[in-house]
């Protein structure tokens, strides 16, 4: 289905990220996988990608922080790969603390990562992608760019900020078979959610399995939590052509939070 395309994935060494370039390089995409972690472990899953799919799977270590590392490996992919079809904006980190004790390096970050990288990264894509007369650009927000939570002041104001920076750039790019669009997953059991367990934990003063039940899925009408392949095949859909009108949305996969 993908056959031919070529595609980045931010963030894609753990969790959703993870599992959307599996599924792009299941579907035939040659992917170059970004993100953080161990470096023999990075290698084996670059590896692993490429010789299940029978693609090319590039790594590329670019900070989320750095502007001219994100230019870079925009500029990376085009080479390598001879242009760049597919942006997938889905790299994240998550702080949970009361706003009044909120660290000022961590709002920094969360808005660097989560919101500034997918701005950079469009930014270096879109000239090709123009110029080339197709693009796929899938932005991993979350329920928390239509809602809020306490406590996660940075991270909501980044996810909310992204829905506003997809509906911009898909009116920017609308005419040139381009098109812009928003994943919002609820709660996905993956390791950035597991490690905030704790913390909200003692913001409220509740015991981990209360978190799960009484805070995290208190906000899903399903009580499952989403899973990765139901964010990627959604990714993967609007990666497609039959998406090509599908622009400028925020897409709820999230069990029917937001519709409360
Ligand atoms: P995760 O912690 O499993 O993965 C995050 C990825 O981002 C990792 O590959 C990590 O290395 C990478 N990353 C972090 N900082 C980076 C940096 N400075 N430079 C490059 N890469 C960096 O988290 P996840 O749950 O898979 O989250 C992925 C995205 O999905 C995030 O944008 C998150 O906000 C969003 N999301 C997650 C959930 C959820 O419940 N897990 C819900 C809604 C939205």
């Amino acid at each position: 289905m993908l056959q031919d395309r070529n595609a980045i994935v931010t963030g894609s060494t753990s969790g959703i990220g993870l599992g959307i370039a599996e599924t792009l390089a299941g579907a035939g995409a040659n992917v170059m996988i970004n993100g953080l972690g161990d470096a023999d472990e990075i290698e084996a899953t670059r590896a692993r990608l490429e010789n299940a799919n029978d693609v090319r799977v590039l790594y590329s270590g670019a900070n989320m922080m750095d502007p001219a590392a994100i230019a870079a490996m925009v500029a990376e992919a085009e080479a390598e790969f001879g242009g760049l079809d597919i942006l997938v904006n889905n790299a994240g980190i998550q702080h949970v603390e009361p706003i009044e004790t909120f660290p000022v390096e961590k709002w920094d970050a969360i808005i660097a990562i989560n919101l500034s990288a997918a701005f950079h990264a469009m930014r270096a894509a879109v000239p090709g992608m123009k110029a080339r007369g197709f693009g796929r650009i899938v932005n991993i927000a979350s329920a928390h760019a239509l809602v809020a939570s306490p406590y996660k002041t940075a991270y909501v104001a980044a996810k909310h900020g992204i829905a506003g920076l997809t509906k911009t750039v898909a009116l920017e790019v609308a005419e040139h078979g381009v098109t812009v669009n928003a994943i919002a997953p609820g709660y996905v059991l993956t390791p950035l959610v597991e490690a905030q367990i704790p913390d909200t934990a003692e913001a409220r003063g509740l015991t981990e399995d209360e978190v799960k039940r009484d805070v995290l899925l208190a906000a899903q009408p399903t009580k499952q939590f989403v899973t990765i392949k139901q964010v990627a095949a959604l990714a993967m859909f609007l990666c497609g052509s039959r998406a090509a009108s599908i622009t400028g949305t925020i897409m709820p996969v999230d069990g029917g939070w937001t519709a409360q």
